[in-house]
């Protein structure tokens, strides 16, 4: 794990980085910052978290670590005491944690619970969308540590590097750290409902876009040809072929819309 600092004293909000390995987005934008040192209203850490996984570009060593939380350090895994490590750094800092995936080329942010923090940093970020995890959250970091969680676009793209960019500076902007306004926009929120689960299989299709809402009845995936069809309707989220080994992704129902026009109080 890499831990540096922008500005002095003790830092009160943390970006976070490479908690998974495959996702580089993140690392670029973390990079960038210490390349650049932009003068800091408030203390910032910054933090790469699994340098292991990143060196061989692989999601993680031996377990997934944004399902290892709140770790432990004589866990047996890499992650497992990497989480304790990291719960450790980040202890009482409001943390902007990165990721991209292989479903939704546009950020857009999860959290834990729609709370205030969420309800005031969220619309400042160039995201189409709130996600909350309610009762999925198990083991995330933001189970353990409060925490925004950004996915910055497709994994491995320029673009999703150049969105960690942004979504960073934006993050860090909202938050008071950098100077500058950031633009509140409307903001749909979504709360995850159910697992997709799928079957082992050669090969998987999904046929839906991520936030368009699925009918009742329709086909939205399929193994090995064999479609799924909806029972009822619902919002697909994180949902894609072959982004994980045993789900397409999650059911989601469309919960509220932030309106910019709201007071933030
Ligand atoms: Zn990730």
């Amino acid at each position: 794990m890499r831990v540096a600092q922008l500005g002095s004293g003790t830092p009160e909000i943390a970006v976070v980085a490479g908690v998974h390995g495959d996702e580089p987005c993140g690392v670029r934008a973390v990079e960038r910052l210490l390349d650049d040192r932009p003068a800091v209203e408030r203390p910032v850490k910054l933090i790469v978290a699994n340098e292991e996984a990143l060196e061989r570009q692989v999601r993680f060593v031996d377990e997934d670590l944004n399902r290892a939380f709140p770790g432990d350090p004589n866990a047996k895994t890499h992650e497992g005491r990497l989480a304790h490590e990291l719960v450790t750094e980040l202890e009482g800092c409001l943390s902007f944690s990165m990721h991209s995936t292989q479903s939704h080329a546009d950020p857009f942010a999860i959290v834990n619970g729609v709370n205030e923090t969420a309800k005031d940093i969220v619309p400042q970020l160039p995201v189409a969308a709130m996600v909350e995890t309610s009762n999925f959250a198990e083991g995330r970091l933001f189970s353990a540590i409060d925490t925004i969680e950004v996915e910055c676009g497709l994994q491995g793209s320029e673009t999703a590097a150049e969105n960690a960019d942004r979504l960073t500076r934006a993050f860090l902007t909202a938050v008071g750290a950098l100077p500058g306004d950031t633009v509140r926009r409307d903001l749909p929120v979504y709360r995850l409902t159910d697992v997709i689960r799928k079957d082992q299989a050669d090969t998987y299709e999904v046929f839906v876009d991520n936030f368009t809402e699925v009918e009742a009845g329709a086909p939205f995936a399929a193994a090995d040809g064999e479609a799924q069809v909806a029972a009822e309707s619902f919002y697909p989220v994180l949902m894609s072929s072959n982004g994980y080994r045993n789900v397409f992704g999650y059911s989601a129902e469309k919960v509220d819309v932030l309106e910019s026009s709201a007071s933030a109080d």
